[in-house]
């Protein structure tokens, strides 16, 4: 992108969360600063907040589970919401969900754990949009490959330091990302670390 116009620029703490609203239009890219940290990624209608991320109707319309440069993420009434532009990474997930404080302690009977979950329902809390209504999400840098049997696993990300990954707003959206603070499995590979979003007006060369 050439000298693209910087909204807005800043870094998220490990374990903390982000949310803004971007018109459509404009650019979010999320650097993952140090390699390999996870960000759990969902988008609602800025005009129309009853209208959210769809993680079923996005992989069925893009027909792909693997999110990569020209997925679209749709909403639950099969709008475009967001466009992958650019991406340095290539390894992203769309069936983990976020972790929560209920399945770290179904999976690793811990109680009481920072968690996705919690943190994109903080994140919205100045929409008024409450815990239960926080939709399922993308996974930004999160590797869940799926072998040939259909088995499913969580692996340390792909993510090198500086990778990004950018997404262009289709409609005027507010999109919240949690610096995910999982530390029971490899998502962030046992170590949790900064995230960086910036918000830029989209350029076309
Ligand atoms: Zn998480």
């Amino acid at each position: 992108m050439k000298d693209p116009k910087i909204l807005r620029d800043e870094t998220i703490e490990p374990a903390g969360h982000f949310a803004a609203e971007i018109k459509k239009g404009q650019v979010l890219r999320i650097i993952d600063v140090e390699g390999q940290q996870v960000a759990d990624l969902v988008t609602i209608n800025a005009q129309e907040p009853g209208e959210k991320l769809s993680v079923m109707n996005t992989i069925n319309l893009n027909k792909q589970v693997f999110p990569r440069v020209g997925y679209v993420l749709y909403s639950d009434e099969a709008r475009a919401m967001m466009t992958i532009i650019e991406d340095t990474c290539g390894v992203h997930d769309m069936l983990a969900g976020a972790c929560s404080g209920f399945t770290n302690e179904k999976r690793y009977g811990v109680k009481n754990t920072r968690n996705c979950r919690d943190n994109l329902a903080a994140a919205l809390e100045p929409w008024g949009i409450a815990w239960k209504d926080v939709p399922f999400n993308m996974n930004v840098f999160m590797n869940c490959p799926i072998g040939n049997d259909g088995n499913w696993s969580i692996q340390a990300p792909r993510s090198k330091a500086g990778d990004h990954i950018d997404f262009r707003a289709e409609m005027d959206v507010i999109a919240a990302f949690s610096n995910c603070p999982q530390i029971y499995n490899a998502c962030n590979a046992f170590h949790l670390k900064p995230l960086r979003a910036v918000i830029y007006e989209y350029r076309p060369y």
